[in-house]
């Protein structure tokens, strides 16, 4: 993929590196296959491919139209960062070093309002440690009969405790 850059934005060492990883790709689209963002939502934008162009046109603009920009920030935080893409690249694209260096720019750029802020590190703090993450849910599944429908619906009911295995009918027989 050619790039746009100019002497001044290679000065800076994300943009080499983004630079570098950006000629690697070849634009095929095979990637896509193996997304599944792209799989469930159908949209360029939300596909490896779709995403490496909006980081390419972020970094060679200086100063982009926030809205725009909102809009890249949108289908770059809808990546999931599994890296399957990565898998099926026959190029050996850096998908996730781009991706790493375009949430930060356009983390910059627009910036997060308080209420994001906030939500996203409530998912850090619950997510990433599994005994808050369990405390949380078992919290959640004692009151869950008192919330509001949509809150209801994405809580899992308690399953049901596990039963002991039976024991075999038949003896196996000796060899
Ligand atoms: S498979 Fe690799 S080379 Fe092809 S579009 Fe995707 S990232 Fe680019
Ligand atoms: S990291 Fe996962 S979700 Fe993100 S573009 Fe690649 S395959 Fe899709």
């Amino acid at each position: 993929m050619q790039t746009q850059f100019t002497d001044a934005a290679r000065e800076r060492p994300a943009i080499r590196e983004a630079d570098r990883i950006l000629r690697t790709c070849v634009h095929c689209g095979f990637c896509n296959a193996t997304c599944p963002t792209y799989q469930l939502l159908g949209d360029e934008r939300d596909g490896p491919r779709g995403r490496i162009y909006l980081i390419k046109e972020l970094l060679e603009s200086d100063a982009g139209d926030d809205q725009v920009t909102r809009e890249t920030q949108l289908h770059l935080d809808r990546c999931l960062t599994c890296r399957n893409c990565e898998t099926t690249c026959p190029s050996g694209v850096e998908y996730h070093k781009l991706l790493d260096i375009g949430r930060a720019e356009v983390d910059r750029r627009v910036g997060r309002t308080p209420r994001e802020r906030a939500l996203r590190l409530g998912l850090r703090t619950a997510l990433a440690e599994p005994r808050r993450f369990q405390a949380l849910l078992a919290l959640g599944q004692t009151f869950r009969p008192l919330a509001p429908a949509a809150l209801r619906d994405k809580i899992p009911p308690r399953s049901a405790p596990r039963r002991a295995r039976p024991a075999p009918s038949v003896t196996p027989a000796r060899c």
